[in-house]
């Protein structure tokens, strides 16, 4: 008797499968002709509400019905190729397909002797080369660049409390007399904010560092900083600098903020979770790259400018022994490092960092690598940063629109005071933010707002091979109607 829902024959797989394929290649192939975002129906969402847990199961095919009606044509907008919100890209075909691979094999790659630990092997060692990390560095696989942040502040921590005598991982921060601290750059990302509250350190104890003009962090007020939380006792853990803000696309200047790290024995951790990969593979950024080879950890989300399909962050670490003795739960002791080749493998994963089971995320980054090339990598992240060039330039060249920054991939700009529509220039936040809304639901275009020097702003950023000049003038152009319009808020485009 076979059990439905579990008992597949080889055939049924492979007509599901097929099916599948059907569906992801009319969805990847099928976005450029849909509205970039079209919000989940208010009947829809209270559907799902109301639906209760099913008892009985029904065939695949109706499943996956469900999910071609229901789910598939309400995605957040990535994928798109006039989707210019957040960092989001649009996943690499290889990428989906190496998932559902990964999947089918289904390890957990907390350790073992496993295709899948070597393979991850594999993928942080390519990293750790390209950042002209030592040949003994090391890393790891996590969700995303929050989670590296987290588990390389975790590291930091530790090696600061133990240089200070607290065994951090016994005790935590209770009772001791020190004050730990921290330092990240004003335009520094909000995972930052996030790690120091959750390892107990405080947020009250994370300078902010100012920025320069081009909203870099400034190593004369980081060494300030240090000096005076020194001179008062105070116990420096981390560092965090930043190749590629999420705001403005600027990248701090890695060689001089590692030099003062140096001068005060405190770890620095970059932050390239969205500008990683182009320091790493674009000549324009070589400088920066060279800085890299001097900072005691990276982060960088290959889900991001990798077009790897979420999740997949990575963590790069100078030292990986540092995480064994701030994670591990086995005793120096006992572990079992010379058994490489039999069933243990090389040192476990899950002594590195937080999780223990831990997904095949190796094998979709590897897949991606392996098919685009290094090279290929280069030119397609070239081609973002052409396209956001373009926009910048058009921008530029607009009356009716102010450029207030243009990095990396990232241009951030808004309506100029005085431009058709802009009220006289009266209230210049409240127009472009209901251009933002204007645009965001219009379904033509999708870029994301935020904040510079206290005004809000409109922000595009390009991680998407498949935007071209055209997509970025069709960007323009929704932008210019909304604003010709007063920001007016329209109903939404229905249907296909
Ligand atoms: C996205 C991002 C993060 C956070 O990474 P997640 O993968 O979202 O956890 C941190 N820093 C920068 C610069 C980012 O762009």
């Amino acid at each position: 008797m076979t059990r439905p829902g579990w008992d597949w024959t080889a055939e049924e797989i492979r007509a599901a499968g097929h099916r599948v394929a059907d569906v992801v290649a009319d969805h990847l192939t099928g976005l450029p002709d849909e509205p970039v975002f079209r919000p989940v129906p208010a009947a829809e969402s209270a559907r799902r509400r109301a639906e209760p847990a099913p008892r009985t199961g029904v065939p695949f095919d109706a499943v996956l019905d469900e999910v071609v009606a229901r789910v598939l044509p309400h995605p957040f907008g990535n994928g798109h190729p006039r989707f210019f919100g957040w960092v989001n890209s649009p996943p690499g075909v290889a990428g989906v397909l190496a998932e559902a691979l990964a999947a089918a094999v289904n390890p957990s790659v907390a350790g073992g002797n496993s295709a899948a630990v070597h393979l991850e092997h594999q993928v942080v060692r390519w990293f750790a080369e390209l950042a002209g990390f030592p040949p003994d560095a090391g890393g790891l696989l996590v969700s995303g660049g929050s989670a590296a942040t987290l588990t390389a502040f975790a590291v930091a921590r530790h090696r600061a409390a133990a240089r200070v005598g607290i065994d951090v991982r016994a005790d935590g921060l209770q009772g001791s007399d020190h004050r730990f601290t921290a330092y990240v750059g004003a335009e520094g990302h909000g995972c930052a904010h996030k790690a120091i509250d959750l390892l107990g350190i405080g947020s009250a104890n994370l300078r902010t560092i100012g920025s320069d003009a081009d909203r870099r962090m400034r190593p004369d007020l980081l060494r300030e900083a240090l000096a005076g939380d020194v001179a008062a006792g105070r116990v420096p853990v981390v560092v965090m600098a930043t190749v590629g803000t999420v705001n403005t696309g600027a990248i701090d200047d890695v060689g001089a903020l590692a030099a003062v790290c140096r001068e005060f024995d405190v770890w620095l951790h970059v932050d390239g979770a969205y500008g990683g990969p182009a320091v790493l593979l674009h000549e324009r950024y070589a400088a920066t790259r060279a800085a890299l080879a001097g900072v005691d950890s990276i982060a960088l989300d290959p889900h991001k400018w990798l077009y790897v399909p979420v999740d997949a962050g990575l963590l790069l670490l100078r030292e990986p022994g540092l995480a064994r003795d701030a994670f591990s739960l086995v005793p120096a002791y006992l572990r079992t490092d010379g058994d490489e080749h039999g069933v243990a493998g090389p040192p476990w994963f899950s002594e590195f960092g937080l999780e223990q089971t831990r997904p095949f995320r190796a094998l979709k980054v590897w897949t991606m690598l392996r098919h685009v090339g290094l090279d290929g990598y280069r030119d397609l992240i070239d081609g973002d940063l052409r396209a956001a060039a373009h926009l910048a330039d058009a921008v530029r060249a607009d009356p009716g629109l102010e450029l207030l920054a243009h990095g990396m991939s990232i241009v951030v700009f808004r309506c100029a005071e005085g431009a058709p529509g802009v009220d006289g220039g009266r209230d210049p936040d409240a127009l472009d933010r209901a251009v933002l809304r204007d645009v965001q639901l219009g379904g033509r275009a999708f870029l994301s707002g935020t904040t510079l020097d206290g005004a809000f702003a409109l922000r595009a950023c390009v991680v998407n091979p498949g935007t071209t000049t055209a997509d970025v003038d069709a960007l323009l152009a929704a932008v210019r109607d909304a604003a010709t319009r007063g920001g007016r808020p329209r109903s939404p485009r229905v249907g296909p």
